[in-house]
């Protein structure tokens, strides 16, 4: 899956790209304010870490515009501003969470994790439907009640497909969930990606809409509905 990570601190900003690389993320890296702000508007972003102390624009104005324009990206703001103003004015102002300098890393990785799971609109770890879940924490993909352990890349993919079931996805809004900036990706790289997961979803589970894109199979995106 894709995080915008906005750090102006070379040394916190590489060191966050690497570790998250490591948890199977594509990490887009911006330094200041206005290039969060074009970035935000163009990416497709799972979610988004945010520092408050910016160049050129400021992290508070960054997420106060995210959300006047209805941008509902899940926003960590991770910063050293310790002041109870600033904690309430981000949270007030749309932040789904709060983290302060210094944190845990495996702290931040939960964090994510649940702002992600909200957005979806589930409490639980768990999304899908009852013939194919994905349990977010594990990164499991739950067949028939048989489970099987997904490359990070084919849990973004799953991920996009499940957030709205039966819903057709293009190759480029497929693409654009995946991989980062610079990464890549050859013509075929979700078909590749979605060949091998149908060895662990079954034949069926992903369709093909000619032309169009993919989706989960009504099948197992109905089963929600009924
Ligand atoms: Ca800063």
């Amino acid at each position: 899956m894709r995080v915008l990570l906005v750090e102006d601190d070379e040394m916190i900003g590489a060191s966050l790209r690497d570790a998250l690389g490591t948890q199977g993320w594509s990490v887009d890296w911006v330094r200041d304010g206005l290039l969060a702000q074009s970035a935000l508007a163009d990416g497709d972003y799972a979610c988004v870490l945010l520092d408050l102390g910016l160049p050129k624009r400021d992290g508070v104005e960054v997420l106060r515009r995210a959300r006047e324009g209805k941008d509902a990206t899940p926003i960590v703001v991770l910063t050293a501003r310790d002041g109870l103003e600033d904690r309430i004015g981000g949270l007030d102002l749309g932040a789904d969470d709060y983290l302060l300098k210094p944190y845990e890393f495996r702290e931040l990785l939960a964090r994510m994790r649940a702002v992600i799971r909200r957005r979806d609109g589930s409490a639980h770890s768990v999304i899908g439907a009852p013939g194919l879940q994905l349990d977010l924490t594990t990164r499991e993909v739950v067949v028939e009640g048989e489970r099987s352990q997904l490359s990070a890349r084919e849990f973004a993919l799953l991920h996009a497909l499940l957030e709205r079931p039966g819903a057709i996805l293009s190759r480029e809004q497929l693409e654009n969930r995946i991989y980062g900036w610079g990464e890549e990706v050859s013509s075929n790289a979700v078909d590749v990606l979605i060949h091998g997961m149908r060895r662990k979803l079954g034949p069926d589970a992903i369709r093909n809409v000619r032309g169009l894109g993919w989706r989960v199979a009504p099948s197992a995106a109905g089963a929600r509905a009924e």
